[in-house]
């Protein structure tokens, strides 16, 4: 584990599963106080109450990352609670499957609302926090599929790619207020959005038969791409941004 000096307050959206609680877990054991921002009210604050049962500090609030206000609210909260947010996770996320044909508008725009446009306003509310103390660190959880493009999934794809760009955008916007922003593209972790893409045939396999077809022969775990955030929220890596660190087995090179 690595420290993180100062207790420092973090905002991980999407935390109360996957991939999202893993890293809300590793930032809580490092030492900072981890807001988890969820659609999902009730399993957000379990996953906060058993942070803090292991003696971490932590938070749940219901907040989806569609809706602008429900993001500032949660914010008034962290505010009040714990005090300003140096550390944002953007990795709130909704999986997309449908032929190209077929993604009506509505799917579209729902889509895009999550992944890209939630991204966009908790990095807009969240970053005068960090100019304020002149430091800030941002991680975006895009997806490996933008390396690759990936059928069927254009919306998601799509959305995804815009969450590769907007990271290297505002880390060149800010990197002069000590704010760094990356991105992490996950590539095939076992989470429960992993585990229902299978249960729906959407796989070609088990997630225990992609082993064979993944460099390092295992599944992805939360708990790497957790590590990777935890090395990027630190301030060893203060010289690092705008970059796109692929944790994917090897799967994508
Ligand atoms: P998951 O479904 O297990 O967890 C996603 C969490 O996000 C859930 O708790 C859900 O309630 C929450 N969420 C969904 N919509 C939300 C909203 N509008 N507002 C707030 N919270 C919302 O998924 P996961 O596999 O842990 O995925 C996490 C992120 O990683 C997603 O952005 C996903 O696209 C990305 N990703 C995952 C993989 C993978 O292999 N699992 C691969 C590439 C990218």
């Amino acid at each position: 584990m690595s420290e993180l000096s100062g207790d420092k307050v973090a905002v991980v959206t999407g935390a109360a599963s996957g991939i999202g609680l893993g890293i809300a877990q590793r930032l809580a054991a490092d030492g900072a106080k981890v807001a988890i921002f969820d659609l999902n009210t009730a399993a957000a604050e379990e996953a906060a109450a058993k942070i803090s049962a292991t003696g971490a500090t932590s938070i749940g609030i219901g907040v989806d990352v569609s809706d602008r206000d429900q993001i500032q609210a949660g914010i008034d909260i962290v505010h009040e609670v714990f005090g300003p947010v140096a550390i944002l996770v953007n990795n709130a996320g909704m999986e997309g499957f449908r032929p190209f044909l077929k993604i009506t508008p509505d799917v579209w725009n729902r889509l895009l609302a999550v992944n890209l446009t939630g991204t966009f306003h908790c990095c807009q509310l969240l970053i005068p926090d960090m100019m304020d103390v002149g430091w800030g660190r941002i991680v975006n959880i895009s997806s490996s599929s933008t390396h690759s493009g990936q059928p069927f999934m254009t919306h998601y794809v799509a959305s995804k790619t815009g969450v590769v760009g907007l990271t290297k955008s505002l880390a060149l916007e800010f990197g002069e207020h000590g704010i760094t922003v990356n991105t992490i593209p996950p590539g095939f972790i076992d989470t429960p959005m992993t585990r229902r893409n299978e249960a729906k045939g959407r796989l070609g396999g088990s997630v225990e038969s992609h082993a064979e077809r993944t460099p390092v022969r295992r599944p992805g775990r939360p708990e790497d791409i957790a590590a990777a955030c935890a090395f990027l929220v630190s301030d060893e890596a203060g010289y690092i941004t705008g970059q796109i660190l692929g944790v994917n087995g090897g799967r994508n090179t």
